[in-house]
């Protein structure tokens, strides 16, 4: 049997998961990618174990596991210190079976990287469109048995597939995103919420801190360093020391959102996965988590000598109602973490407040309509009694 070739267009998280699951299910693989190098965007990743299970069915997981550290926000906390709500983030490994795991988004790329023969990524190379099983790039046409669109929220594949679609517009919010190493302030996980603004505060490996933070982006012109010290300075610590302490790594940049995800993720043999089928927004954490999941899925469904066209049928299938799910999921906690009104915002943290008597088992059931997923071709390894 001749291999099948797979064209991947965009290196993120979302098209190195398939790349490594298409090239362990037998196929050639071509990646290209616009940016000069492979050094990723971005600053940390949390993976939930949903994501976590998705990498073991491409055969990483282990290997990403090392250069982690598990963990989770543990509650919510009002702008003056107090817990609105807190939970042990051992709770998630107990009763799913495994942690989130925290890393750097270098670290996750770097393993990637090194389950695929060299030749595999092409970086310089910016796809202009898809006609066919050609993919045009202003470096020539790679033609391939399948495409994939992992381009990313602003997909030119996604474009060419689906032109109706819209393109994805600014959803009113900035976030900044900033790690500080060890010997900063010793902090707790912990999120906190104010009027239409939020903190996050995650704790690494080594000692370092993941801080990221959401507000309404300023009228006119804005200096990011000055704007997070003036929406955050005079909450409670450690947040004004960890601001202080932000170093040039400090990202800043606007929130996009997406219509709904397009009613099927494949036409022809082309075929989106992450961002650029269901670019959601990050309240969740699961915009990466999902990306993995698709690239799983599509490796599973791949592998083995199903017809191209039913196994895209079918990860269409599978993967739309679930993305859809979980983005609109990820709305609903963005607008009510992003409530600005006195009113709605004492409403909403003495809902809050009332949700630490709610046991835990209620509450992780909740979570697990994200978190508690297998690839397609793993048996339910579920051991919980529910
Ligand atoms: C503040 C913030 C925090 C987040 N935190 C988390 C988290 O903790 N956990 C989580 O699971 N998710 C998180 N996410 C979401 C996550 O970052 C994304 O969902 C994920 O990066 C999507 O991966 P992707 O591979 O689909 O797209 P991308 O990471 O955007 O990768 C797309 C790739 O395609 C390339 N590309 C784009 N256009 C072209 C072109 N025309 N030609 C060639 N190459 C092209 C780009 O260079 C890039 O390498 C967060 C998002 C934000 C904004």
């Amino acid at each position: 049997m001749t291999t099948r070739h797979a064209v991947i267009a965009g290196a993120g998280i979302g098209g190195l998961c398939a790349a490594v699951g298409l090239h362990r299910a037998g196929w050639r693989v071509t990646v290209l990618d616009r940016a000069p190098s492979p050094e990723p965007f971005g600053t940390c990743i949390a993976l939930a174990p949903n994501a976590l299970r998705a990498l073991d069915g491409i055969g990483i997981g282990e290997k990403f596991r090392e250069f982690g550290i598990a963990g989770g926000r543990g509650g919510i906390r009002s702008p003056d210190g107090r817990w609105l709500t807190r939970r042990d983030p051992g709770m998630i490994n107990d009763y799913f079976g495994e942690p989130f795991v925290i890393a750097r988004r270098g670290a996750l790329a770097r393993v990637l990287l090194e389950a695929l023969p060299d030749s595999v990524l092409h970086n310089g190379i910016r796809v202009t469109g898809v006609y066919r099983n050609v993919v045009h790039t202003d470096r020539g046409e790679f033609s391939g048995d399948l495409v994939v669109g992992a381009d990313g929220i602003h997909s030119a594949v996604r474009g060419t597939l689906f032109p109706w679609y819209g393109a994805p517009r600014p959803n009113g919010m900035i976030v900044w995103r900033f790690v500080l190493p060890a010997g900063g302030p010793r902090c707790s996980g912990s999120e906190t919420w104010g009027a239409g603004r939020s903190f996050g505060i995650v704790p690494l490996a080594a000692d370092a801190t993941y801080c990221f933070a959401s507000a309404p982006k300023p009228r006119g012109s804005w200096d990011p360093r000055t704007e997070l010290a003036a929406r955050f300075g005079s909450w409670h610590e450690p947040i004004p020391e960890l601001i202080a302490a932000a170093g040039e790594d400090l990202l800043c940049h606007e929130l996009l959102r997406l219509d709904p995800p397009p009613a099927r993720f494949h036409h022809g043999t082309t075929v989106l996965l992450g961002d650029a089928a269901h670019a959601m927004l990050p309240n969740l954490g699961q915009g990466g988590c999902q990306a993995i999941e698709d690239a799983a899925t599509l490796a599973a469904l791949l592998s083995g000598n199903r017809p191209l066209t039913e196994a895209l049928e079918r990860y269409s299938a599978l993967r739309v109602p679930r993305t859809r799910a979980i983005a609109a999921n990820s709305a609903r906690v963005s607008r009510i973490a992003g409530l600005r009104s006195p009113f709605a915002v004492a409403a909403r943290n003495a809902l809050v407040r009332a949700s630490n008597r709610l046991p835990d088992s209620l509450v992780l059931r909740g979570m697990g309509a994200a978190l508690d997923w297998w690839p397609p071709d793993q048996e339910r390894a579920s051991t919980r009694a529910r």
